[in-house]
């Protein structure tokens, strides 16, 4: 039995126990992982349409965990948002986002901008703003070379702090997007108040797109909306030429997904834009 409070006892089935113990087991070696630089950023091409070109990347996370291999964020960013360390690896992925938009700026490679994923815990604590901004200046980065994504709910979840982190940034030229758009509650009117300049339309409404008539007319309502507000739109989870033609056809600006790439490690993202302009 384990003392939940002055007098009451709460008790475990055998089952509970060992939930409790991995759960603990895994955030031990979260803990351990920050430390041990056992996180890296994978990069996936976002692909212009009417070019074809690359023209940015999003960085997702992964962690290389010793004697596991490489372990989907799905699997542990719960966990880091619930036990508070989402602060800390999210100003690790900051940072580490922005010295390699750095380091791509002075290569051949030149100007990318790249995305990161921001959790609205993150916004919780406060500092954000500080954080992307430390990470530019250090970094030598042009701050619309860094974008925010954002779901709808970190939105819908924080008002009036969140809107001011977010203007702070957007001051300094840092782009916002709204990531995985028509799945959330949010209305229109309502998203307004914060300082956007992308929305990225939701795999949800990609995946049957071709054979789902109201996917499609979904995903041409997000479309027009985003250009009629002088906002950029971007599909995710592009796996086919199909897909591909339709969105392209709906008139949408930018597209992301296996049919281009997967997210890639840094140098395998460098080789995949070699083989791009060698085409
Ligand atoms: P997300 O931001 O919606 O990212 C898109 C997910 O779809 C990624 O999964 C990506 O690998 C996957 N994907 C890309 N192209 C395709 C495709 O064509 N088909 C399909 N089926 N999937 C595709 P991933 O990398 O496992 O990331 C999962 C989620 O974890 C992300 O969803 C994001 O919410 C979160 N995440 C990832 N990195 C970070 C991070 O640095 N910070 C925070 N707070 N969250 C992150
Ligand atoms: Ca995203
Ligand atoms: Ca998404
Ligand atoms: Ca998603």
């Amino acid at each position: 039995a384990k003392r939940a409070g002055r007098d009451t006892y709460r008790f475990f089935t055998p089952q509970m126990d060992e939930e409790v113990r991995k759960r603990r087991e895994l955030e031990g070696a979260l803990r351990k992982a920050i430390d041990n630089e056992e996180f890296v950023l994978f990069y996936q091409p976002k692909v212009q349409l009417d070019t074809g070109r690359t023209v940015g990347a999003e960085a997702l996370l992964r962690w290389r965990r010793p004697g596991v291999g490489m372990v989907s964020p799905l699997e542990f960013i719960p966990l880091l948002e619930e036990t508070g360390l989402i602060g800390r690896v999210g100003s690790w992925v900051i940072m580490a986002a922005c010295r390699q938009i750095g380091k791509w700026l002075r290569s051949s490679v030149g100007p990318m901008q790249v995305s990161v994923n921001v959790s609205g815990h993150q916004f919780g604590e406060g500092g954000l703003d500080r954080d992307v901004l430390r990470a530019l200046n250090d970094n030598g980065v042009p701050a619309d070379l860094l974008e925010l994504e954002l779901t709808e709910s970190t939105l819908m979840a924080n008002t009036e702090h969140t809107i001011a982190t977010l203007r702070h940034v957007k001051r300094h030229g840092v782009q916002i997007s709204i990531d995985d758009f028509g799945t959330g509650y949010s209305s229109l009117a309502y998203l307004r108040r914060f300082p956007i300049d992308k929305l990225k339309i939701d795999i949800a409404f990609v995946r049957d797109i071709t054979s789902n008539p109201d996917d499609a007319a979904i995903a041409l309502a997000i479309i027009s909306m985003a250009h009629s507000l002088k906002l950029g739109v971007i599909a995710e989870g592009v796996e086919t030429a199909e897909q591909l033609s339709c969105l392209r056809r709906q008139g949408c600006d930018q597209v992301q997904g296996y049919y281009f790439s997967a997210p890639l490690p840094a140098d395998q993202f460098e080789q995949f834009l070699r083989k791009e302009a060698a085409r």
